[in-house]
């Protein structure tokens, strides 16, 4: 009867700690299912078999897909310098599966006891947590249990490994079974969490593509404002002017009809050059031309440039320089487009310079880039003004620039075409003494 007692009493007491430990498991499953975070949810689940299920040392690798290999994700009861070289060794997968035989198995999961010589062949993480003495049939520290996590469809994404049990035997069924309840968690909160992850990323890529199509629709209704406005301006002053002229049809001053006619025939070459212009640029933007690369020798296109240049720059006796590092400095590039950067920036040079100025052109050969620079000693740029001066149709103080022609569409092209190229532009000025364009 005392026999009979004691047995009823040990009976009660561990089925007490297994319902107490299989509650536990429950709370566990519930947190770790409300959790979306990956990192979080996987280092609630190694705890959690840490503290439920009872073993000191648990160690959780996730299956990278593109590398094909098993990553060290979350770990319990073990210290920096273990995290650390576990992190650093990620398991092939067809190593892992290699090591899933048959004979190891115990319900889903594997069990490799010691003397299997299973280190002997593979050391899967470079670390042997030292745990003290062990007796016959009492866990080894080289013993190793495997809890592989599947999905529905029996792939592997994962997988539970622990280690140092706090009651020191060897694993039950029991143990074994609560680990895959655990490991079934584990897996539907990896596929939420990346899921989660997935559907995030998706969602940012589509309000960054609405939010740039808003800006192009945006851009594209303020340049047909502009422009319209552009037109406007020129188109308003011929037809005064041809108005003008068409009223005093009969009267013979011929002084003033002429000097309406040179009005017209101003504004209709500005009306002309915007036009171009405008068309060069939405070319340019659309991406719709054909640029060619070819081996060009900047410094002979420099010349080129200087050559259109010459006749405006001697109305103005301005000096036109060019200077080389070296006479052979050669780029692949679009040559009329490139002469065109130039010509732009050495016509801009020359407009806002006053008469017996200079402007170089400077070809800085480096490394693996070459600078050109265009530099006058003209009247300058303000420091304010510096950033704005590539915008489309801007003009440095309107009333001032009356007196330079121009559309102010030279700098947006020029930069498109450097960009185009791969390249870079940048302005530098004092005002008063000149500016540089690099
Ligand atoms: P624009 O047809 O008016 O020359 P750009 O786009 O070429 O148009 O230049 C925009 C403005 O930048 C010019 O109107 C002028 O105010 C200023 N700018 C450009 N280059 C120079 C320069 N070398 N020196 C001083 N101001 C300049």
């Amino acid at each position: 009867s005392d026999r009979m007692g004691d047995l009823y009493r040990y009976q009660l007491l561990t089925s007490r700690k297994r319902a107490a430990r299989i509650k536990k498991v429950l709370e566990i499953a519930t947190s770790i299912n409300s959790n979306l975070s990956l990192d979080k949810v996987l280092h609630e689940i190694v705890h959690a078999v840490s503290d439920a299920v009872g073993f000191r040392i648990v160690l959780l690798r996730v299956l990278d897909d593109q590398a094909q290999a098993f990553e060290a994700r979350a770990f319990a009861g073990l210290n920096r310098e273990a995290i650390r070289k576990l992190e650093e060794h990620s398991v092939p997968r067809a190593e892992f599966e290699s090591w899933l035989k048959e004979e190891f198995r115990l319900s889903r999961s594997y069990f490799i006891s010691h003397d299997k010589k299973f280190w002997g062949e593979v050391d899967e993480d470079g670390y042997t947590p030292d745990l003290g003495v062990r007796k016959e049939g009492e866990w080894h520290q080289e013993d190793v249990l495997f809890v592989p996590l599947h999905t529905k469809d029996g792939a592997v994404i994962g997988y539970l490994s622990v280690d140092d049990p706090v009651d020191r035997t060897l694993p039950s069924r029991e143990v074994v079974e609560m680990l895959e309840i655990l490991g079934t968690h584990a897996v539907v909160a990896i596929q939420n969490a990346s899921l989660y992850e997935r559907l995030n990323n998706s969602m940012r890529q589509l309000e960054e593509a609405t939010e740039r199509a808003e800006e192009l629709n945006d851009l594209k209704a303020s340049f047909v404002s502009t422009v319209s406005h552009e037109l406007r301006t020129p188109l308003t002053a011929i037809r005064a002017y041809v108005e003008a002229l068409l009223e005093s049809g009969g009267s013979p001053n011929m002084e003033m009809q002429r000097q309406f006619l040179h009005v017209i025939d101003e504004q209709s070459m500005k009306l002309h050059r915007l036009i171009d212009s405008v068309l060069d640029l939405s070319q340019l933007e659309s991406g719709r031309f054909r640029m060619s690369r070819e081996p060009i020798n900047l410094t002979a296109v420099a010349g080129e440039a200087v050559e259109m240049l010459r006749a405006m720059a001697d109305a103005k006796r301005i000096v036109l320089r060019v200077e080389a590092s070296s006479p052979e400095l050669v780029v692949e590039a679009d040559h009329t487009l490139l002469r065109r950067v130039l010509y732009n920036l050495g016509t801009n040079a020359i407009k806002f310079t006053n008469d017996g100025g200079t402007v170089t052109f400077r070809i800085i050969g480096e490394e693996r880039v070459v600078r050109v620079q265009v530099e006058d000693s003209g009247i300058g740029i303000p420091k304010e003004e510096i950033e704005k001066i590539f915008d489309k149709f801007y003009q440095i103080d309107g009333s001032l620039s009356r007196e330079y022609p121009g559309v102010g569409l030279g700098l947006t092209i020029t930069k498109s075409i450097v960009e185009w190229h791969g390249g870079e532009i940048l302005a530098e000025s004092e005002p008063g003494s000149g500016s540089r364009f690099t």
